[in-house]
């Protein structure tokens, strides 16, 4: 069977279904996109007007259409999260990080931490070449904005840190 044949397009459609749905109402917007006067005082612009006036029963609707899709969105973030591991984790450190009231990526308090850092040298090789903020211990694993997790480091450093624990990158 190819990966252009009918049966396995139709076997395709039936394992993703979230998949079909997202491209069916990408679709419908281009289309409105392309046409907005084809979508003029249609069904869609009464039921937004009804949304509304009826946002309690809109939510249940919501609610409602939620818990019928429930299943298929779950297989389908697990789907995802089998293929990006990476992207779940650094996700979840990023909500950790804010949880913790860490500003996250504030261009303002990004300079204020390069003012006061302003000098130091990297902390792992001593050098003062192309200075920056380092994370301690990294926003993917859990580390936070917070002063007592940053450092002046060298550019090189801190590429060759990334990501790594700071005992491993100390280690090797
Ligand atoms: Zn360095």
């Amino acid at each position: 069977m190819t990966t252009n044949s009918p049966e396995y397009m139709q076997q395709w459609r039936k394992a993703h279904p979230v998949a079909v749905r997202k491209h069916r109402h990408q679709t419908y917007l281009n289309q409105k996109q392309r046409d907005p006067e084809a979508y003029n005082d249609t069904a869609t612009v009464r039921h937004d007007q009804w949304r509304k006036h009826n946002l309690e029963r809109a939510r249940q609707q919501q609610r409602k259409s939620y818990a019928r899709y429930r299943e298929e969105n779950l297989v389908e973030k697990q789907i995802y999260a089998r293929r990006h591991p990476d992207r779940i984790r650094a996700n979840n450190a990023r909500q950790r990080a804010s949880r913790k009231g860490a500003p996250l990526s504030d261009p303002a308090l990004a300079q204020e931490y390069i003012a006061i850092l302003d000098g130091d040298p990297c902390a792992y090789c001593g050098s003062h070449d192309e200075i920056q903020i380092d994370h301690v211990i990294p926003i993917v694993r859990g580390g936070s904005h917070d002063w007592d997790n940053l450092t002046a480091a060298c550019r090189s450093c801190n590429q060759s840190k990334h990501a790594h624990p700071l005992m491993e990158f100390l280690c090797r």
